[in-house]
């Protein structure tokens, strides 16, 4: 599937010529002449990655950063006529993944949307996590495992059992005390109680590890507390 870029720009001729490079590149062109545009285009047209001119005439181009951002991690290539560097950190600080000075070669300019799609792209499958035939996505509150006939079947966690799995699964490898634990089950009956604990711990490895009774991904450090080993 060709990537759909939102070319946002508000002088006709480097527009236009954006937008023929692009296509020419087999990239899939939707342009935006002002702010409104852009916002309304950014919100409904679902682009892979957003070109954005930072002098536009309605509106400033970091608050179209800090809006989109609001609400989407689609990836932002900054272009500006202003080669001040702290406008280019401003940009980059209100969430821009990429920053091009005019006037910019359009060779450059491609190699640097396919870097940003490629990063956000990596992002993505970063948060699939793997414990043994189980798929986790943090961000999207979603298990999956591989059912007895080979067909993925859904997972359903608790809100508690999520608290809990995004501790650990957030640091990889490292020791995580019972008493940081604990704490994020503040407000939950038990909150000071170890045992609650062991059986959240145990409910977690009954639903995501293969075999619950060994578990190899959620571990035990009796004692001291529990560790996501990857
Ligand atoms: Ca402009």
């Amino acid at each position: 599937m060709r990537t759909h870029v939102l070319v946002v720009e508000d002088e006709p001729a480097m527009r236009r010529a954006l937008a023929l490079n692009l296509t020419a590149r087999g990239y899939r062109v939707s342009v935006a002449e002002d702010g409104t545009t852009a916002l309304n285009a950014a919100a409904s047209g679902a682009p892979d990655v957003i070109v954005l001119d930072l002098g536009l005439p309605d509106l400033d181009g970091m608050d179209i950063i800090r809006a989109v951002r609001g609400y989407s991690r689609t990836p932002i290539v900054v272009l500006s006529g202003r080669a001040g560097s702290g406008d280019k950190v401003d940009a980059l600080d209100a969430g821009a993944d990429d920053y091009v000075t005019k006037p910019f070669d359009v060779n450059e300019l491609v190699a640097r949307l396919r870097a940003a799609t490629r990063r956000a792209g990596s992002d993505d499958a970063h948060t699939l996590i793997r414990i043994g035939h189980t798929a986790i996505d943090l961000a999207g509150r979603t298990v999956t495992r591989s059912g007895p006939d080979g067909q993925p079947e859904r997972v359903t966690l608790t809100p508690t059992e999520w608290q809990l799995l995004e501790v650990l699964l957030t640091h990889p490898g490292r020791l995580i005390s019972q008493r940081q634990l604990l704490s994020e089950l503040r407000g939950q009956p038990g909150y000071t109680d170890s045992s609650y604990l062991r059986l959240y711990i145990a409910q977690l490895r009954h639903k995501l590890e293969d075999e619950p009774s060994r578990p190899r991904h959620l571990l035990t450090e009796p004692g001291m507390g529990y560790r996501y080993q990857p």
